[in-house]
């Protein structure tokens, strides 16, 4: 298929035409070459060299919201491009690849409490959700608050998961009620509501956790984000009929309740997409 280069007349001449079509390069193609070589595809490598490819687990909002969270939290670093990629992924093109390092070694944004998974785009890329196998969530640590250092934090913390970072108003002590902590986590693992530890007296004591959200991944669609009672993908009956399964509404915390056994026909939610910028960008770290 011939180009059709901006400011082609449309009306050329067939002589017109095929002298176009001589000064483009198609016409060095013998019929049966259509091999590409490096030099075709350099200039596009080169300018998406500083480009990020970026998903959110559990959720793949539209690349209009996307964008504009995107512009908002990174808005330092110079986004050139936000496009949408297949399997609800993101492509966000930086202006300078110093940027796009700044962006990889420092920033890990969460969008509506789910983790964003950021990757250097490279020519190659056979970018796999499935490899990832762990993930940072934010959890509130209600526990005394003398157990906020981070060598406090990590003990107590490490049968959910790797203390990464505390936000910032945890770190500078501004509200007391619970600690913020950033942890990492693998996909389906227990997320119990609380988990015990021995203090510095011996004694037993109790840290209650909150997840802000969790990385279930629901056993009817697959899908992260809720559990098999709370999912409203459409199920198969015997009969072949349509059968949805109740989303339990007040159900935000994602604790267990019982399972609702009763086909009932509901609507499906629509996903719910804010671009709500959590505290994840000013956050200590604990390396
Ligand atoms: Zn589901």
């Amino acid at each position: 298929m011939a180009y059709i280069m901006e400011g082609d007349k449309p009306n050329h001449s067939l002589g017109e035409w095929l002298n176009e079509i001589g000064k483009h390069p198609i016409s060095r193609l013998s019929k049966d070459d259509n091999t590409i070589a490096l030099e075709d595809v350099q200039p596009e490598i080169d300018f998406w060299q500083s480009s990020v490819v970026a998903f959110v687990i559990g959720a793949s909002p539209p690349v209009q919201v996307m964008e504009g969270f995107i512009r908002r939290i990174w808005k330092q670093y110079g986004v050139d491009k936000v496009i949408n990629l297949p399997k609800g992924m993101y492509l966000i093109r930086l202006n300078t690849m110093e940027n796009r390092d700044k962006i990889l070694q420092n920033e890990r944004p969460f969008f509506d409490s789910k983790p964003m998974i950021l990757k250097p785009w490279v020519e190659d890329m056979d970018f796999m959700q499935d490899e990832i196998k762990k993930i940072p969530i934010w959890m509130q640590v209600s526990v005394d608050f003398k157990y906020w250092g981070i060598r406090s934090l990590e003990k107590i913390l490490k049968p959910v998961g790797d203390l990464l970072s505390l936000d910032a108003v945890t770190t500078r002590r501004e509200r007391l009620q619970y600690a913020r902590c950033m942890v990492e986590v693998k996909f389906n693992q227990d997320f119990p509501d609380y988990v015990e530890f021995k203090d510095e007296k011996g004694n037993r004591r109790r840290a209650v956790l909150h997840y802000e959200w969790k990385p279930i991944l629901c056993s009817t669609c697959h899908k992260v984000g809720h559990s098999q009672q709370e999912c409203y993908h459409k199920k198969e009956t015997k009969q072949g009929q349509k059968q949805w399964v109740r989303k339990d509404s007040e159900n935000n915390q994602g604790q267990e309740k019982e399972k609702v056994v009763e086909p009932r026909r509901v609507e499906a939610p629509k996903e719910k997409i804010t671009t709500r910028t959590t505290p994840s960008e000013a956050t200590a770290s604990v390396e």
